[in-house]
């Protein structure tokens, strides 16, 4: 017991002020964890990337968009599916929010972010005349909206997760979950093949489940595809833009996705028994328990290098720099 507690005592030191016990765990952190553990550590030691990836900034304009959307749908500001200039307007509004939160962003984030920006007005008035009044026909309880739902691991542990869910609403009076993904690439079998049982999407809805106190029926998970078009070294980036948006004009279904997923108590009971055990795990990992390695098999992915390969190299942070450091 002592042994553990001075354990304790020097990860908190190592990693303070996070403590998963208060601060709860997200998915991004446990699918971190999963990923590779010194990833984990440096990402709760408040180390980050001063450069952000067009795929995250794509992703993120075009969740802003859609949330602005159904929050004017959710409180009833509109009646009907809104035009290609107001969609653009609520583009605007995701782009300005964006600027507010990453007033750090260096160039080549910036650069990421016109790129991103473009092709979110090429592809987000197409997705609100795509689902028409879909989006109409149901009630939508939250909009982008933070949980934080306490889960019992062990007699003495309980640690909440937490997240942001895209959205929940009813329809027909079953409750579900919508969730949106942008991607670039995305191959619809293995997806929905895997729908049912991916971690992020259970986690959100076991936390529907106990926050809401009420079984959901399933998830609506959607998929926003980025424009694969290579721009032309001829073209300008109008003209790039303009031909990436005709694209989307032509062929929504190859653009936007949508799949209904269902599950039972049976289902997201398994579910939360998983949950528990890799929170538990990611639990004794925090406080020293269990063993701390790094897993290179991670270091270069399809998509380029770790954000961390600097620091594991040759303890470069130039990359990077530390929250509150
Ligand atoms: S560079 Fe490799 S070892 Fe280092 S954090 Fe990234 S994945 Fe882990």
């Amino acid at each position: 017991m002592k042994k553990n507690q001075r354990k304790l005592r020097l990860a908190k030191r190592k990693w303070a002020p996070y403590d998963p016990r208060v601060n709860g765990v997200s998915y991004t952190m446990l699918s971190t964890f999963l990923t590779c553990r010194e990833k984990c550590r440096l990402k709760i030691a408040g180390w980050k990337s001063k450069s952000t990836g067009l795929a995250l900034i794509m992703g993120d304009l075009c969740h802003k968009t859609a949330a602005f959307y159904r929050i004017l749908i959710k409180d009833k500001k509109i009646k009907t599916v809104i035009t290609k200039e107001e969609v653009l307007g609520l583009v605007k509004l995701a782009e300005e929010k964006w600027h507010e939160q990453n007033s750090r962003a260096d160039a080549r984030t910036l650069e990421n972010f016109e790129l991103a920006a473009g092709y979110c007005r090429a592809l987000m008035p197409m997705w609100v005349a795509h689902y028409k009044r879909d989006p109409f026909k149901r009630v939508w309880i939250n909009v982008e909206d933070y949980f934080n739902v306490p889960i019992k691991i062990t007699d003495k542990l309980t640690i909440p997760i937490i997240g942001l869910q895209d959205g929940v609403f009813t329809k027909s009076k079953l409750l579900r979950l919508n969730e949106i993904k942008t991607k670039s690439r995305f191959n619809p079998i293995v997806h929905s093949d895997t729908i049912h049982f991916r971690m992020q999407n259970m986690m959100y809805l076991i936390a529907l489940w106990i926050g809401h106190k009420r079984l959901p029926h399933g998830i609506e998970y959607e998929v926003i595809r980025r424009p694969g078009l290579r721009r032309k070294t001829t073209e300008s980036f109008e003209q790039y833009m303009k031909r990436c948006e005709d694209d989307v004009r032509d062929r929504p279904e190859w653009y936007f996705w949508r799949f209904n997923v269902m599950v039972d108590e049976d289902e997201l009971e398994a579910a939360l028994k998983e949950l528990k055990g890799l929170i538990h795990e990611f639990y004794l990992w925090w406080r020293g328990d269990l063993a701390h390695y790094k897993n290179t098999e991670q270091c270069e992915q399809m998509w380029g290098a770790c954000e961390y390969l600097g620091i594991c190299s040759s303890n470069d942070t130039s990359q990077l720099y530390k929250i509150g450091g």
